[in-house]
């Protein structure tokens, strides 16, 4: 397989200014990394020429992730908060576009933060409505959408990967894929084996996080077990290390995501240990 091994930029920054997009993309290359992943959350201290020229200039590949907010939200029933969560999403779009992009992925459908009731019929149409619109205009221009499927505390539009293909079936477009992330299929899956053969041809990008996001393999979960099924599927595209601390803190994202501990402190050494990781992994289970 000829996977791009990525990397979250919580990592090494909280932000997108230009001297943290800098640092990013230094230490991600330093570290032998294909691929940086921007979050979009501080897009609005984010230079995208500026960016894109320090990722081309050090052979990084990029793909951009975000969430909504409740305020701005697809699967709201309310038509003013529906329009801000597709305005949001319309920007999203072009960031990516500016940067060189071509994947955006990640909770496109909801805030990423805990609902206090399930998600409406009128919410789901307008996720439906909304994305189904967005994948219009990411197609016109040879892009791809993730939807990445979360835990319950962080949405309650889809947890699984069933209700990921379901919904993704409803939207009915070729450039919508499915996101696994297996910190969120630890709480959600029966395993981390059967949604990736349930997904299978449809899955276009993998977050790798341990079940508490921090050092990989310091946690319980059978990270050998999932890379052998994405090879039984033969899976190419982009697999991103995640992880978060308390010592790397986003003022929004971090808080949203519920990063209250310290897992680690020294990005540099966590990144090359998951680069390292990732690889053996991928070495151990390619075909033989
Ligand atoms: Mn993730």
């Amino acid at each position: 397989m000829s996977n791009r091994i990525g990397v979250h930029a919580l990592v090494w920054v909280g932000g997108t200014d230009p001297a943290a997009v800098r640092e990013a993309v230094a230490r991600s290359a330093a570290a032998g990394y294909d691929l940086l992943e921007l979050s979009l959350h501080d897009a609005v201290n984010l230079d995208t020429a500026a960016a894109r020229a320090e990722l081309e200039a050090a052979g990084l590949g990029v793909a951009c992730s975000r969430g909504l907010a409740f305020d701005a939200d697809i699967s709201s029933a309310d038509p003013a908060v529906v329009e801000r969560g597709a305005q949001l999403l319309a920007d999203s779009l072009v960031t990516t576009r500016e940067l060189g992009g071509t994947h955006l992925t990640g909770a496109l459908y909801s805030a990423l933060g805990k609902y206090g009731a399930p998600l409406t019929s009128a919410g789901r149409a307008n996720v439906v409505r909304v994305l189904r619109e967005v994948a219009a205009e990411a197609a016109g221009h040879g892009m791809t959408l993730g939807l990445e499927i979360c835990n319950r505390y962080e949405t309650n539009v889809i947890n699984t990967a069933h209700d990921a293909l379901v919904l993704a079936d409803d939207i009915g477009a070729d450039n919508v894929t499915i996101h696994l992330d297996t910190y969120h299929m630890n709480i959600e899956e029966d395993d981390l084996v059967r949604p990736v053969y349930e997904v299978g041809a449809r899955l276009g990008y993998v977050h790798i996080g341990e079940n508490h996001r921090g050092y990989l393999g310091s946690g319980h979960l059978d990270f050998g077990a999932f890379f052998h099924a994405l090879a039984d599927i033969g899976y190419g595209g982009p697999i991103t290390f995640e992880s978060f601390s308390s010592a790397v803190v986003s003022p929004g994202l971090s808080s949203d995501l519920a990063v209250w501990r310290n897992l680690w402190s020294d990005g540099a050494h966590l990144a090359e240990h998951a680069r390292a990781f990732i690889a053996g992994q991928l070495a151990a289970s390619a075909p033989r």
